[in-house]
């Protein structure tokens, strides 16, 4: 048993941390201010082999040697050192949305995208979350129809309904999306599909302001009489719901993760700060009140990340207790994360206050951490089932 990371993993964050410094940090304001990441960061990415973790080699990936989730926590933690909307795009798109195409897809399915994803000359969004229900994914309201007959080609489906808060909406050349193909039979009744953008039907609303995260894109997604055909369907039908769950595990390890590159950042630049700010002519750091604060941030930082590479490491070797893993780590590094941020602002005064800052950026884009890709109660009720069932 080992609490570090192995040597390929520690080269690994080598490699992400410089690709951030030298390529991510230099876009931050530009994608904040466009509400996207610059397109040509998408294929640096994919040349860097950053979105081809999970992907298989014949693929242009690297999965196979085992250690993935771990990897992908690495990624997002480096990548959220520098802008959390940035790495949410990046993620939602090979970490969330692609390995329903990796693990589930017809190999049409996966030759037509699979390759293109991790390359970063595609991307994916992930639609699952409706107006009317997020947390209780089970009762989604998008309906797919079989049509026997008629208008339509023998075997295809007819997708209406309406998607919200999709990140990548507006920038997907494809959308993983989850509907109710028998809604008698409850989670059983969901299937994914995929649709291609630009089918006809299927359009986006104008991007959401949103409280962070501003450079991605998060849209809501309207399907209209969306037809598509019987290859269209992704995995086994009846089998969506089981299919988001497992995914789920994946998206909260590295949702987790951004939590600690947020504080990680946030302690870095705070700590340097302070080292250099004086307060009636003496220095912070002469302050036990401003040591000790600084302390404690970082036995919060090193809990949250033992946690979530603890959670990584379960779901790379199949754990059987994986699942409680992900949900503790999700619910104490998204908390963790807005605490040990909150405190950095209070450390930066004023200064962490102006709205441009990288601080009060990272204060503004952790908080959606303890909502996204299942909300800190959802964590507690999965963890809760188990002890009074
Ligand atoms: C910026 C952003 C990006 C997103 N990106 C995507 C995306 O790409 N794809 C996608 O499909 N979705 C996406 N989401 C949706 C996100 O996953 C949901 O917002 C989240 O799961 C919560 O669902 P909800 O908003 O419907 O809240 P609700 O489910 O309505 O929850 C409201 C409150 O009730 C609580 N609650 C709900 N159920 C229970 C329960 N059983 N017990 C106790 N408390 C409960 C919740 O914890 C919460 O506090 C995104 C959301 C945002 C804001």
């Amino acid at each position: 048993m080992t609490y570090d990371l192995s040597e390929v993993h520690e080269d690994f964050r080598r490699t992400c941390r410089a690709f951030t410094d030298q390529r991510v940090r230099p876009v931050v304001l530009e994608a904040e201010r466009d509400g996207r990441p610059p397109e040509r960061l998408w294929k640096e990415m994919g040349d860097a082999g950053l979105l081809g973790l999970l992907t298989p080699p014949d693929f242009g990936g690297s999965a196979g040697e085992g250690g993935e989730a771990t990897a992908v926590a690495v990624l997002a933690e480096e990548l959220t050192r520098a802008c959390g909307g940035i790495a949410v795009s990046a993620l939602v798109s090979a970490y969330m949305a692609a390995p329903h195409l990796v693990r589930h897809g017809t190999p049409a399915q996966q030759e037509h995208w699979v390759a293109a994803l991790a390359a970063g000359e595609a991307i994916a969004a992930i639609a699952v979350t409706e107006p009317g229900a997020g947390s209780d994914v089970a009762g989604i309201g998008t309906r797919a129809r079989r049509t026997g007959s008629g208008e339509h080609a023998e075997g295809s489906w007819v997708l209406d309904g309406r998607k919200m808060y999709i990140t990548n909406a507006g920038l997907a050349d494809v959308l993983v999306v989850g509907a109710k193909t028998d809604p008698g039979a409850g989670h059983r009744g969901i299937t994914t599909f995929v649709v291609p953008a630009g089918t006809p039907g299927l359009s986006m609303g104008r991007p959401l302001a949103k409280m962070g995260w501003h450079s991605s894109d998060t849209r809501e997604v309207v399907l209209d009489g969306v037809v598509l055909g019987e290859d269209a369907v992704l995995g086994v039908e009846g089998r969506g719901f089981h299919q988001i769950m497992d995914a789920f595990q994946l998206e909260r390890v590295a949702l987790a993760a951004m939590g600690v590159g947020h504080a990680a950042e946030a302690l870095d630049t705070v700590t340097e700060y302070v080292r250099g700010r004086e307060v009636a002519g003496e220095p912070l750091t002469g302050r036990q009140a401003i040591r000790h604060r600084l302390a404690a941030m970082e036995i919060e930082l090193e809990a949250a990340r033992v946690m979530t590479y603890k959670a990584a490491d379960r779901l790379d070797r199949g754990h059987p207790e994986a699942d409680r893993s992900v949900a503790a780590a999700k619910y104490f590094a998204a908390k963790a994360a807005a605490w040990i941020v909150d405190e950095a602002v209070q450390l930066f005064g004023g200064a962490g206050y102006l709205e441009e800052t990288p601080i009060a950026r990272h204060h503004r884009d952790v908080r959606i951490l303890r909502i996204g890709g299942g909300t800190d109660e959802i964590q507690l009720e999965i963890l809760a089932k188990r002890l009074v069932p």
